[in-house]
């Protein structure tokens, strides 16, 4: 059993990251962690938020032996999901904004609720034909190992890479509907219809979603290392 630390308060990535890795992981999110520090996403790409959230986190993790103690198991890394939708009739965005997409026009700090964010999406796509809403989602994981002891280094400019970080990523090709449609999922969901499908994300269901999406190839690649790990 491998116990990792999920870097989101979102209960919706969670639970999906949880259906998607299965039972041979303990998921931990900040929910769990009160006083973990929020991470500013100021990178300009997905891979550059989320390796920022993954090792401020391990930083973090580090600093005290006894947070990473759970009841059960040893913390042993950090799963930071940077996630979004890319909209081609919109030259690739919300993209790295896609959670605060709204907001950017009002000034506000914060995330902006799923149905702002979709009703500004459809405002934008409103003259955009059919044919041309084309989208992807796309998932960047990165996984950072948690060091439990200092790595002394062999010469002061040689520096151990105590916080080695891998990452994972995905996309997940559709087209975008002209209203929303369905109840399952989070943000974009109800818009999106994946290549293949007729139904979007939020009809089709967490079962459906979890096996075709960004999501769940990107976990899919990181099953695949663990698998290759020592245990
Ligand atoms: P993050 O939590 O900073 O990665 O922001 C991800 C944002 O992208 C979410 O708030 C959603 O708006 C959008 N997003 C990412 N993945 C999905 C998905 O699987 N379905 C729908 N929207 C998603």
């Amino acid at each position: 059993m491998r116990t990792i630390l999920i870097a989101t308060h979102n209960k919706h990535k969670a639970g999906e990251i949880q259906q998607i890795l299965g039972g041979e992981f303990q998921l931990l999110t900040l929910d769990n962690f009160i006083g973990a520090p929020r991470v500013i996403e100021n990178a300009d790409s997905f891979a550059g938020n989320a390796t920022k959230k993954a090792l401020e986190l391990a930083h973090w993790l580090v600093q005290d032996d006894t947070k990473f103690q759970t009841k059960s198991a040893k913390l042993e890394f950090v799963l930071a999901d940077d996630s979004g939708l890319k909209v081609d009739a919109l030259n690739g965005a919300p993209g790295v904004h896609s959670a605060r997409f709204a907001a950017m026009d009002s000034g506000k700090s914060g995330n902006s609720p799923d149905a702002d964010n979709n009703a500004k999406l459809l405002k934008l796509l409103e003259k955009v034909p059919a044919e041309k809403r084309t989208a992807r989602f796309r998932c960047v994981i990165a996984l950072t190992f948690v060091p439990t002891a200092r790595v002394e280094s062999a010469s002061p400019t040689c520096f151990a890479d105590e916080f080695e970080t891998q990452i994972f990523d995905s996309v997940c090709r559709g087209k975008i509907l002209s209203a929303p449609r369905g109840q399952n999922g989070f943000g974009y969901d109800p818009l999106f219809v994946p290549d293949g499908y007729e139904q979007t994300f939020a009809e089709l269901g967490d079962d459906a979603k979890n096996k075709i999406s960004h999501r769940a190839m990107a976990l899919a690649k990181l099953k695949d290392y663990f698998s290759k790990l020592p245990s």
